[in-house]
């Protein structure tokens, strides 16, 4: 797992930075190869979250795309994507590489991912009417912005 030039191919033992329970587990299932299981599945999204951050800490770059698409899956859910865009949020200053793909992601998924409009309506809502209202607005703004920028004329 930790071969090569890095330091930590040569150590006994690698530190890491305690995450969830739930996601070392869920890194263990990835190590060895899982990319679907109920254990994997089963996962919240705050627990996946903290999975994303593991795998971006240790350049693990294919389960790091696996875990996004899972996150961003669990987002069709009003509550799920509110601790999604909220415990990202909280943690950018820290890992801003992984928050900024994932808030890329994010936005491109709630607003085009299929949906019945009472579902998006309530999946806003939930964010807007929490404390992170103000920086969604500004994030989707962001967003809505640099799409337009970079889509072709006609
Ligand atoms: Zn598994």
């Amino acid at each position: 797992m930790f071969g090569g030039d890095f330091r930590e191919s040569s150590l006994a033992e690698v530190p890491m930075r305690y995450r969830s329970t739930q996601a070392m587990i869920g890194l263990i299932h990835l190590v060895y190869g899982c990319e679907s299981c109920a254990s994997l599945s089963g996962m919240g999204a705050v627990d996946l979250v903290e999975l994303l951050y593991i795998t971006d800490e240790l350049l693990l770059e294919e389960s790091e795309r696996l875990v996004a698409a899972m996150i961003l899956r669990k987002c069709n859910s009003p509550s799920s994507a509110l601790l999604v865009y909220s415990k990202t949020k909280q943690e950018r200053a820290r890992l801003l590489g992984v928050d900024d793909g994932l808030h890329k992601g994010f936005f491109e998924h709630i607003l085009g991912v299929e949906m019945r409009l009472v579902n998006r309506v309530k999946l806003f809502q939930s964010i807007v009417n929490s404390s992170f209202g103000n920086s969604f607005i500004e994030d989707l703004e962001n967003c809505i912005k640099i799409k337009l920028a970079g889509s072709p004329k006609r």
